[in-house]
């Protein structure tokens, strides 16, 4: 067989399959018909689960959309997202302390964790909100600040077209049972590690 032969083969086969791939695509996209919102969770020890989250509440207000959002941990953290979205009039709650190692002051920091709940509790009964953010709620719960069952429940009896995104690592098991869509960000480097600093617009 000549080069030509070969060649004109390989093509042939290349098409078959990418002609198979495509009728299995179709069938998968014409089989998911149902319509609602889904639960998000973006959890792992690899970079990009805010980020993500923050993608996905952009993309949803630049289709005209609306988002709300509810920062569980970096409050006292400046946040480029943050000043884009609220120019956006996107709505934030930012729990009022920052890492709970720095503030050491666990009951202060139950109370805003609990404050910070309350909010995303109206947030998530409300069907006019089609997005909803929970920045790093993973922790809340891993720390017991808020209870486990009364973050299921919200979940549960959210309107059914809302969507709720779950970032932070950890996330605790029945949630990722709850949800639709997780994803774990896995790290395979990170910059920080090669004793390159934290940089605005990339990490905050
Ligand atoms: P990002 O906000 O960049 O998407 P993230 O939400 O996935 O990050 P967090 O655990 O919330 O990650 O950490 C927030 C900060 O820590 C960010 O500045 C991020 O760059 C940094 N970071 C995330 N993962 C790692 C890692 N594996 N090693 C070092 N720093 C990290
Ligand atoms: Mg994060």
């Amino acid at each position: 067989m000549s080069n030509d032969d070969n060649a004109q083969k390989s093509k042939e086969k290349h098409r078959e399959r990418m002609q198979e791939h495509k009728a299995k695509v179709d069938e998968r996209i014409a089989q998911a018909q149902e319509e609602r919102g889904i639960l998000i969770v973006l959890t792992g020890n690899g970079k990009g689960k805010s980020t993500s989250g923050f993608g996905t509440v952009a993309r949803a207000v630049g289709h005209g959309l609306s988002a709300a959002v509810v920062q569980f941990v970096k409050g006292t953290w400046p946040c480029g997202e943050r000043d884009l979205l609220q120019k956006c009039e996107v709505p934030f709650h930012v729990m009022g302390t920052g890492f709970t190692w720095e503030t050491q002051d666990k009951d202060t920091d139950i109370k805003a964790a609990k404050a910070a709940w309350e909010q995303a509790k109206i947030w998530l009964a409300d069907s006019s909100i089609d997005v909803v953010l929970l920045d790093e709620i993973t922790y809340m719960i891993t720390y017991k600040y808020l209870d486990l069952d009364d973050v299921l429940q919200a979940f549960e009896n959210r309107p059914k077209d809302q969507s709720v995104i779950v970032t932070g690592r950890a996330c605790h098991r029945a949630i990722a049972e709850m949800a639709d869509t997780v994803s774990e960000v896995k790290p395979v480097k990170h910059a920080f590690d090669n004793g390159i600093k934290a940089q605005k617009g990339i990490d905050w």
